[in-house]
């Protein structure tokens, strides 16, 4: 057989689905707690799913224009600049993706050469080092300070004549880091100063517990700036595959031709439904955000006084918990969080060196289960 390509070579598999898969074979002595999925646990909102059924009713089934239906590109814009008060213009400045994760994958295929370069903070989600090889680019990492916030001051020593784009994701999986208005601006005025492209993943903009700042609010970068965005998170729609881009028309027409000749378009009741969450009661979205906020609440009341040192997120709905010392027989922290206390997480070191004594949490689970996760800690 002839060898496959040599880009594939570079893909490692998911760490968090191969722990949830090690999380579902169990474990002889306790029942498994899994907080590996980065999956909200509520179901769609009702209003939501009940556009899609209409829309599919109709009979619109068929394949819309390439980069979303007018409708839709109108309510991403509308509500993109009542939030961060900045307008993209809906006919040329908005691309309807299948999924956030589309939209990177198209991002990195329109600005990567073999060898180029992207910027990448510690600690970061782990498709991101893998997209950036699979364009036969090379992320260049960033460590993080002690404590998992980006270090904004190593970000001028890791530009090099081949750096594309600074890629970063705010608020971060998989920390919960939130990045303040001076980091922001510093990154905006680095970008600037060295010609790079800034690709700005916020799918996690609405679920926050502090203030939050968009990137597309400093428009000293905006005809270098991409923002990418989707409904997986906000509205718990991980499995519509809907997300979007917003970027300079010059941007958003080249990812097109790539989107056209691959994907043609989103599905069509996805988009119909996403229509119905932008425009819908945005009541939904607070209540999940309230209840991830009180799980984070009582969750980081509960260790407190733990030896696991948890460093409580300022948005998302993760959360990195320091595990010092761990059993020579286990090969990672995950693999002896789900031996010795029957709770399955993701490494820290799939997010970067820097949370290698770390495990990420993903707290999509009720307070009580919460709290049970709490006392194995405790005990
Ligand atoms: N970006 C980040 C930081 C994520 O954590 C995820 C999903 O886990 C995605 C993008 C993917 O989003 P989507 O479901 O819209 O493809």
């Amino acid at each position: 057989m002839k060898s496959f390509s040599k880009r594939i070579e570079k893909l490692v598999p998911s760490a968090s689905m191969s722990m949830a898969e090690k999380a579902r074979e169990g474990n002889a002595t306790q029942e498994i707690i899994d907080l590996t999925w980065g999956q909200p646990d509520f179901d769609t909102p009702v209003h939501i799913k009940q556009a899609a059924y209409d829309a599919i009713s109709a009979g619109k089934n068929g394949y819309t224009p390439a980069p979303g239906i007018p409708e839709l590109r109108e309510a991403i814009s509308n509500f993109h600049a009542s939030q961060y008060r900045t307008v993209y213009d809906p006919s040329s400045e908005v691309l309807v993706t299948p999924g956030a994760k589309q939209g990177l994958m198209y991002l990195l295929q329109l600005l990567i050469d073999p060898g180029d370069e992207v910027i990448l903070f510690e600690p970061c989600w782990l498709s991101y080092r893998d997209m950036v090889f699979f364009n036969q680019g090379i992320p260049r990492f960033i460590p993080a300070n002690n404590d998992l916030s980006p270090d904004l001051n190593a970000l001028e020593n890791v530009i090099s004549p081949r750096t594309k784009a600074i890629l970063i994701n705010n608020p971060v999986n998989p920390s919960g880091y939130v990045f303040s208005d001076e980091e922001l601006d510093s990154i905006a005025g680095i970008a600037e100063k060295y010609n790079l492209y800034v690709i700005a993943d916020e799918i996690y903009d609405r679920i926050v517990f502090t203030g939050f700042v968009s990137l597309s609010e400093f428009k000293n970068i905006r005809e270098r700036l991409i923002i990418v965005n989707g409904f997986s998170k906000a509205y718990a729609m991980t499995g519509w595959r809907i997300g979007y881009l917003l970027g300079p028309a010059r941007v958003i027409s080249k990812v097109n031709l790539i989107h056209q000749h691959t994907a043609t378009c989103a599905s069509a009741p996805s988009q119909y439904a996403a229509i119905a969450a932008l425009t819908g009661d945005q009541g939904v979205v607070d209540h999940m955000v309230i209840t991830y906020k009180k799980r984070r609440d009582v969750f980081a009341d509960a260790l407190e006084y733990s030896t696991f040192n948890l460093i409580k997120p300022q948005g998302t709905f993760y959360s990195m918990l320091e595990i010092p010392e761990t059993l020579p027989k286990y090969a990672s922290k995950s693999d002896f969080l789900l031996s010795e206390y029957g709770i399955a997480t993701v490494n820290g070191i799939s997010y970067g060196e820097s949370a290698k004594n770390y495990v990420r949490l993903s707290l999509t689970k009720d307070a009580e289960i919460l709290m049970q996760v709490a006392d194995r800690l405790l005990d």
